[in-house]
């Protein structure tokens, strides 16, 4: 049989893709997923009466058919607000609310004079032209204090990549904040929550981990899916004008959901994208969870820049999570940073869990690579949708948008 559309990976923009082409009147689809359930990086594991997501999920969107799509599996009575999140980053043994630029007030008073010197010095301010990277991006934007003391050491823990090898077509994930601003905020002693956080007010479920929502979302369309199926085999038959997955299932149409260099594996490695597809890279993330015999913090989560610490975040799951277990934590770390036998969060340590593949790197030239890469494949019916699809740094709701628009689309 010959399947109109094959999905490959059932995390949430393979669920969302399976789901909008059945609305469609497709009922001749199927998804192939490596994992005996589907979800992907929105999925909760249950241990010892902990909620352990697969790092921090929480629900917020701009798009108003996200909203109707989620909330039309997950009835929004049973999500409750998170108003206001509490994140703080850890400076220097102090906390301090999330994003730093917005909050130099809460430091002491010789760092925040450091640190404002060093802003209003910034090279913007001095005008110099605009750099092309990362690292002096945001040198020339925030000057070098919040960058040596805050920015570099986290994003090198986070992404596991030297800062002045990324590109800065994605800083539109994170606040961006005016020298007038910071100077306001730091002599007002406030800050503007509205302004500044992204997600200020998501929703998550009263009941559970995250989870819940997709399970919700995936109930049924399960049917339509092949579990413990990993795509290990892609080729293109002329002759047919079909694509043969696995040697086995044969499809019309194919939407990637999966990382394309493991992909490329799967196609042979085919040498009209090899240069591309040496720009597409992603890292992997360990996810620890943690019991404490009392809460460790008020708050939500919490950013640690320190380099003497593995890990880079850590979430208070029982401040979010309203049925999970007292006094969890989960952390999460770059996987080439993990080392079990010294894991420097003080808790005992219930379970990790690596990711197959957790953040797509944001390296100079991975724009122009994945746009020839989608290019290539798109006048032979192979797509690429979602996180790893497209090979952007999304979150889960931009994922259901792309899905739901590639749909409405056909
Ligand atoms: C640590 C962390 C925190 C995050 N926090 C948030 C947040 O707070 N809010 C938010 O909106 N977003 C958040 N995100 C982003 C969000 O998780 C992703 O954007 C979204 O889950 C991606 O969904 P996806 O379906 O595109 O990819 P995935 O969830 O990765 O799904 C891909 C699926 O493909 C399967 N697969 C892979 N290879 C193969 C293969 N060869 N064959 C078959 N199947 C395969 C995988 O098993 C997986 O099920 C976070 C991400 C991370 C890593």
């Amino acid at each position: 049989m010959t399947y109109d559309y094959i999905v490959l990976g059932a995390g949430i923009t393979g669920l969302t893709l399976l789901k909008k082409l059945r609305e469609k009147g497709y009922n001749n689809i199927l998804g192939l997923e490596a994992e005996k359930e589907a979800g992907g990086l929105c999925r909760t594991f249950y241990v010892e009466g902990h909620a352990c997501d697969i790092g921090g999920h929480f629900f917020q969107t701009k798009y108003p058919d996200v909203e109707e799509f989620v909330f039309s599996h997950f009835p929004k009575e049973k999500m409750y607000q998170i108003n206001p999140r509490i994140s703080k980053i850890t400076l220097n043994g102090i906390d301090i609310d999330y994003p730093l630029e917005a909050n130099i007030w809460q430091l002491p008073i010789k760092e925040q004079i450091e640190f404002l010197i060093s802003v209003i010095r910034n090279g913007e301010a001095l005008g110099k032209p605009e750099p092309k990277n990362y690292e002096e991006w945001i040198r020339w934007k925030l000057g070098d204090k919040i960058c040596d003391e805050y920015l570099i050491p986290y994003n090198n823990k986070l992404w596991g990549v030297p800062s002045n090898e990324m590109d800065i077509d994605w800083l539109h994930k994170i606040p961006r904040i005016e020298v007038e601003e910071i100077l306001k905020d730091s002599l007002e002693r406030t800050q503007d929550v509205e302004k500044y956080p992204a997600h200020i007010r998501p929703y998550y479920p009263k009941s559970g981990g995250y989870g819940r929502v997709i399970e919700a979302i995936a109930k049924d369309i399960n049917p339509f899916i092949k579990f413990s199926t990993k795509v290990n085999k892609l080729r293109y038959d002329e002759n047919e004008q079909a694509w043969i997955v696995n040697e086995e299932f044969i499809a019309k149409n194919v939407i990637n959901t999966t990382p394309w260099p493991d992909l490329y594996e799967a196609m042979g490695r085919p040498a009209e994208i090899r240069e591309h597809i040496s720009k597409i890279k992603y890292n992997k993330l360990v996810i620890s969870l943690f019991e404490t015999d009392e809460n460790p913090t008020p708050y939500h989560w919490r950013y640690i820049p320190d380099p003497k610490e593995q890990h880079h975040r850590e979430f208070f799951i029982s401040n979010f999570a309203k049925d999970s277990k007292n006094y969890g934590t989960f952390t999460e770390t770059n996987a080439n940073r993990f080392d079990a036998d010294h894991l420097t969060f003080k808790g005992r340590n219930l379970f990790n869990y690596e990711t197959p593949a957790a953040y797509p790197l944001p390296l100079i030239g991975k724009t122009k690579a994945i746009t020839a890469i989608l290019d290539y494949f798109k006048p032979k019916h192979l797509y690429g949708v979602g996180r790893w699809g497209e090979h952007q740094h999304h979150n889960h709701d931009v994922c259901m948008k792309h899905a739901l628009d590639f749909v409405a689309g056909l």
